[in-house]
């Protein structure tokens, strides 16, 4: 399996391994040369995403069973390294602007859905 590496709109490689790695159809790397929007696939978000939750809490518990907060470093290192070593090996998709405003939306409505549960969550729980 190849990694395509440039722009799947114009091939231009000019995109970032940063950028790379954190593109989402929320937050989408755009590319310099055309301005077109592209994404990590599925596949490669949810491994992203496992590495992530993997250095959170390994990281969060390594460092309270140790004692040592300096432990707690390993997630944005781990992040860093994340991103320049496997970045350029993730290939990206096209993805259309309308797309990403439809999902923009949707994390929107269920970010208000989340707090409206909290709030309310803590209102009826709070007051007793
Ligand atoms: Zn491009």
């Amino acid at each position: 399996m190849t990694a395509r590496l440039g722009c799947p709109h114009c091939d231009a490689a000019m995109i970032s391994g940063w950028h790379r790695f954190h593109a989402s159809y929320a937050l989408p790397a755009r590319c310099p040369s055309c301005g077109g929007l592209c994404l990590l696939s599925l596949s490669a978000q949810t491994l992203r995403s496992l590495v992530f939750e993997l250095l959170l809490w390994s990281s969060a518990l390594l460092a309270l069973a140790l004692r040592n907060w300096l432990i707690f470093l390993f997630l944005p290192v781990g992040v860093v390294l994340g991103a320049a070593l496997f970045g350029p090996l993730f290939s990206f998709r096209p993805v259309e602007k309308g797309t990403v405003v439809a999902v923009r939306r949707v994390a929107i409505r269920q970010s208000l859905v989340a707090a409206f549960a909290v709030g309310a969550a803590w209102l009826l729980l709070g007051s007793e």
